[in-house]
C-alpha cells in the first residue's frame, strides 16, 4: 500500500470544477513543485493536504483507521488496484504533509516518518542491512545511535567498524567487501565534526555501498546531503524541525525505491509518527529557516565569547576560521556564515577535576536550560560524559571525544547577550 495522492488529487479535481471553483490554489496538493518556488515558499506551503472542508491551515488527521464505500472498495484498497489510506500505522494524511514537505525541502523524491529519530535510525538498520553485511559508521555519532549498533545490530549478525568521520584515509581503508551502509553525522554530534560528503559518497557507491547521513544539526536550511551524492537523509525531528522541544519524531528522505523499503519497515514494525506530532513538524518547517538563521547568527557570537574566554581550553565549532574543518563547513553548507548552534567547548579545570570545573559552569547559569535536548529555541546546556554519553564504555566515549571537561552547548533563540552573560557566570568564577 503506498500513498493516496493520486486518488485524493482525481478526487477533489472532480469536485473542484463540479463547483466551479477557479482559484487553482483551492484545490488538494495544488502547490506546482514545478514552478521552481523558493525554499522559503516551500517551507510554507509544499505537500498541503487541503480537504473538501477549504481549511487553510493545515489538518491534523486523528483517525486510526479510514472507511470504504463498499466492500469491494475496501477489498480494492487491500489488493493494491486502489491506492488509499486504510490504517495510519500505514498511512496518514497529516503525516503525508510532513513528508511530502521534508521531501521538497531536502530535495529528495519521498520521505518517510517514524515515531523519533531513533526509529529512523532503527528503519535504516532494518531495511538496508541484514546479517554478514557491514556499516561502516563515524566513531562522532549520536549516543544512542552507536548503542542500537552495537547492542543489537551486532547481535544480529551486522559487522559494524568506526573511523573518525573527517578521515578520509581511515574510511576509505576501513570499506570492506560486504560495507552496504556508510553512516555519519555533518556537523557530527556532540563536537560539530564536519565529514567529507562528496568523497564519502563517491567511496560508498565504488563499494555498491548506501551513504547515509543524519542531517539532524545542519537541517536543510543550511546543507542538503543528497546534493553531495548521499542516498538517504536521516532527520531526529523532535530538534530543530520541531525547535520547540515539544514532541518527538525522524524522518528518512531519498528516492522513491529507497524510501519504499523504509516505508515497508515502518508499516510492519509501527515505527510510524503520530498525526499530532506531525502537525507539529509540518507548522515547524514553516519557521525553520528564519529560526536557522537566527540560531546561527547566535552561535557565531557566542562561539568567539567562548574561544577568547581564558578559562576555556578549546571551542569545537566549524564556525571558528580555525577549526580544520571550516573551509569544508562553508563548501557544504549553502547558506552563508550558517554553522548551526551546537558546540562543545573544554573547560580548564585550574585546580578543580575537569568534572568539576565543568559542573561549575553548567550549575552557575540562572537562564540556560540543563537538559539533554538541543535543536531548540531555548539554549540547553549538557555534560555529555555523565549524560548522553554515560552508557558507552569509557573506551567509546574517549573515541567519540566525549572527554570530562567538555560541555555541549545548543544555542537558542534568546538574545545572544543574555545567552553569553549566563555562561560567564561560571566562566568568570573558575
Ligand atoms: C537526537 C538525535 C537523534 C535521535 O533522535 P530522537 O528523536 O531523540 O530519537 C539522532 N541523531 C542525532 C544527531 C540527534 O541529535
Amino acid at each position: 500500500m503506498t500513498q493516496s495522492s493520486d486518488t485524493q488529487s482525481n478526487n477533489d479535481t472532480q469536485n473542484s470544477a463540479a463547483q466551479g471553483v477557479v482559484d487553482s490554489n483551492w484545490q488538494n496538493d495544488a502547490l506546482d513543485l514545478t514552478a521552481g518556488y523558493a525554499m522559503q515558499t516551500l517551507s510554507v506551503r509544499a505537500g498541503q493536504h487541503r480537504t473538501d472542508e477549504g481549511e487553510h491551515s493545515e489538518a491534523i488527521f486523528t483517525t486510526s483507521s479510514y472507511v470504504y464505500q463498499s466492500a469491494a472498495d475496501a477489498a480494492a484498497h487491500f489488493n493494491g488496484s486502489k491506492q488509499g489510506n486504510v490504517y495510519s500505522r500505514h498511512t496518514n494524511p497529516s503525516v503525508r504533509t510532513f513528508e511530502r514537505r521534508l521531501a521538497v525541502l531536502e530535495g529528495g523524491e519521498r520521505a518517510v516518518a517514524t515515531a523519533s529519530g531513533m526509529g529512523a535510525i532503527l528503519t535504516m538498520c532494518l531495511a538496508y542491512l541484514k546479517a554478514g553485511d557491514h556499516l561502516l559508521a563515524a566513531k562522532q555519532l549520536f549516543g544512542s545511535s552507536i548503542g542500537l549498533f552495537n547492542n543489537y545490530f551486532v547481535k544480529y549478525g551486522v559487522e559494524v567498524s568506526y573511523v573518525d568521520c573527517f578521515d578520509n584515509d581511515a574510511w576509505a581503508a576501513a570499506v570492506q567487501d560486504n560495507t552496504r551502509v556508510i553512516y555519519c553525522e555533518s556537523p557530527s554530534n556532540p563536537l560539530g565534526q564536519i565529514a567529507d560528503m562528496t568523497f564519502l559518497s563517491e567511496l560508498a557507491h565504488q563499494h555498491g555501498a548506501l551513504f547515509i547521513v543524519d542531517n539532524c544539526f545542519a537541517t536543510p536550511a543550511i546543507q542538503k546531503p543528497l546534493d553531495f551524492g548521499a542516498d538517504i537523509v536521516i532527520h531526529s525531528a523532535t530538534k530543530y524541525i520541531d525547535g520547540q522541544g515539544r514532541v518527538l519524531g525522524g524522518a528518512l528522505v531519498g528516492s522513491d525505491e529507497l524510501m519504499q523499503q523504509a516505508f515497508t519497515v515502518v508499516r510492519s514494525g509501527g515505527i510510524s509518527m503520530s498525526p499530532f506530532n506531525a502537525w507539529v513538524f509540518t507548522k515547524g518547517l514553516e519557521t525553520l529557516t528564519l529560526r536557522m538563521k537566527e540560531h546561527c547568527a547566535n552561535a557565531n557570537k557566542v562561539a568567539r565569547f567562548l574561544a577568547d574566554h581564558p578559562k576555556v581550553s578549546r571551542v569545537h565549532f566549524s564556525g571558528l576560521s580555525d577549526h580544520p574543518a571550516h573551509e569544508l563547513a562553508k563548501r557544504q553548507h549553502y547558506r552563508e556564515d550558517c554553522f548551526g548552534a551546537i558546540m562543545g567547548f573544554e573547560v580548564k579545570g585550574d585546580g578543580k577535576s575537569e568534572k568539576e570545573a565543568a559542573w561549575h559552569v553548567i550549575d552557575s547559569t540562572q537562564m540556560v536550560s540543563i537538559t539533554n535536548n538541543l535543536g531548540d529555541a531555548k539554549t540547553t546546556v549538557t555534560h555529555p560524559a555523565t549524560t548522553t554519553h554515560f552508557r558507552l564504555k569509557p573506551e567509546d566515549r574517549i573515541a567519540a571525544g566525549v572527554g570530562d571537561g567538555l560541555i555541549r552547548l545548543s544555542v537558542g533563540l534568546e538574545d545572544v547577550d543574555d545567552i553569553i552573560a549566563d555562561l560567564a557566570r561560571g566562566l568568570d568564577t573558575l
